[in-house]
């Protein structure tokens, strides 16, 4: 491995769990060192043992700890980091926090703050997306906040439509409208919503595509005007729209059409002024077409899965990017090998609304890694499920040469795991890879909801 001069000697990672762990692997076989940032839950975490130096930082709620852009900064000059690396999730697509980076002259590992603002807004996004001619969900997104205006959009393109709250994330301020007659009522629902959420009731909407699918494409720029794609994946099993099983490359899928896909999501990049890793979310619906949902500046949690079909590390990438190296492959040079899957661990019980489950991995024995199956976590047997974070416990990704031998891997991999002291949704993710529907690659946003008997 070639590592330019420029290379960082040392990088501070603002996160905690499997992505820390995930961030601190690359960074060891770079030769770059790495400061870990804990919070008092945190004292004897994964990714504090791994790091080669760890700095406190407060109490356990994240506002207290992992959320203190100031203290992570001081945290990143005490240890002489030059650089940041966000993760997902806290930090990572704070604008504020990116711009105290660059005043305090240490590098952000992520794009620039004004890709981070473009992108902040769902509506803003839409309105360049527009300009930049890459296709929208249809829909209105204006200034104009009246509820007469909102309503005769969604009058004129016909239910069911989609209330968004402009400033939501995390699939939460969206309400469906099925009818005319539901629309006062869901409209001012849909703002008290965003209003508790986000403290920001400004609210776009969009025609209501009834069975989609998520697919989203994984973007790559650097400083010196190279762009890239490194292909899709499929991220259409959903739970109150939010991510479950993730596959690559995604499936029904020409050629022609990833071609189209990929070049509309570089578009979407270039009309950012965009740097380092980004993932443009698309729509795909029944008859092919596709349209931007929003791009989402930071490493995804499903990067894994393009990291097993392509061969690239994208966390190297990010930090070759970061420290201004070209990209490390042009178009050309990049090609899809095999299949992958990831499936999302979580302590949390599915026969109770999913409800977060806490308390300690008394006996914790994942599936061997090898060549098929990656294990990216940030918990050891022994540790504790806390209240006060997201209860992922793992991921787990899988690799064969083709889509049926992944999925064997996946179920396989499935009934290997063996978690005990804390309620999992392992028994769910099985019965989801083995429903018939799933391997027969019938598959849209809707599948949970559709097949609730099979799965539950
Ligand atoms: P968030 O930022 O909260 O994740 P997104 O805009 O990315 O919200 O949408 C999350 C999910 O909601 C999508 O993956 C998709 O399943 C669903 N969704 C969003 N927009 C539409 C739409 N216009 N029609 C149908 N489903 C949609």
């Amino acid at each position: 491995m070639t590592i330019s001069n420029k290379m960082f000697s040392k990088i501070l990672i603002a996160n905690r769990g499997e992505i820390a762990c995930r961030v601190i692997k690359t960074a060891r076989k770079m030769g770059i060192r790495t400061v870990a940032v804990y919070s008092d839950a945190d004292a004897n975490a994964l990714h504090v043992s791994m790091a080669d130096e760890a700095v406190y930082l407060g109490p356990s709620p994240s506002r207290e700890s992992y959320l203190l852009s100031e203290k992570v900064i001081a945290a990143a000059k005490k240890t002489g980091a030059q650089a940041i690396h966000p993760g997902y999730g806290f930090l990572s697509e704070n604008a504020d926090f990116c711009r105290l980076c660059q005043q305090e002259n240490i590098t952000f590992i992520g794009p620039p703050v004004g890709a981070i603002e473009a992108m902040g807004s769902k509506s803003a996004a839409k309105a360049i997306m527009e300009k930049a001619q890459v296709p929208l969900v249809p829909g209105y997104h204006g200034d104009d906040q009246s509820e007469a205006v909102i309503k005769k959009a969604a009058d004129d393109m016909g239910y069911p439509v989609l209330l968004k709250a402009t400033a939501g994330g995390g699939g939460k301020g969206m309400r469906q409208i099925w009818s005319e007659a539901e629309f006062a009522d869901g409209f001012a629902a849909a703002k008290r919503e965003a209003k508790s959420s986000f403290g920001d009731d400004t609210m776009l909407v969009e025609k209501y595509l009834t069975q989609p699918r998520h697919v989203e494409i994984q973007v790559f720029c650097d400083n010196h005007d190279n762009a890239v794609y490194l292909f899709e994946r499929d991220c259409s099993v959903q739970r109150r729209h939010q991510k479950v099983i993730e596959e690559a490359p995604a499936f029904k899928m020409s050629e022609q059409l990833r071609a189209q896909m990929g070049e509309s999501a570089i578009k979407s990049a270039k009309a950012i002024g965009y740097r380092g890793a980004g993932t443009v979310e698309f729509l795909l619906d029944v008859d092919g077409s596709f349209y931007f949902m929003e791009m989402n500046t930071r490493l995804q949690v499903e990067h894994p899965v393009t990291e097993l079909i392509t061969g690239q590390d994208l966390v190297e990438w990010q930090l070759r990017v970061a420290a201004g190296e070209k990209l490390p492959k042009s178009q050309d040079q990049l090609a899809i090998h095999g299949h992958a899957f990831e499936a999302r661990i979580y302590a949390e019980d599915p026969n109770n609304d999913f409800l977060p489950a806490t308390g300690t991995l008394n006996f914790l024995q994942p599936p061997e890694e090898s060549q098929h199956v990656r294990v990216d976590t940030g918990v050891r047997q022994g540790d504790d499920v806390s209240v006060y974070y997201d209860p992922m416990i793992a991921k787990l990704i899988v690799w064969d040469e083709n889509r049926e031998k992944a999925l064997q891997r996946l179920t396989k991999a499935l009934t290997e795991y063996q978690i005990d002291g804390v309620t999992t949704n392992i028994d769910f993710l099985y019965n989801l890879a083995t429903c018939q529907s799933f391997v027969d690659q019938e598959i849209d946003t809707g599948f949970i909801e559709k097949h609730h008997d099979e799965i539950f």
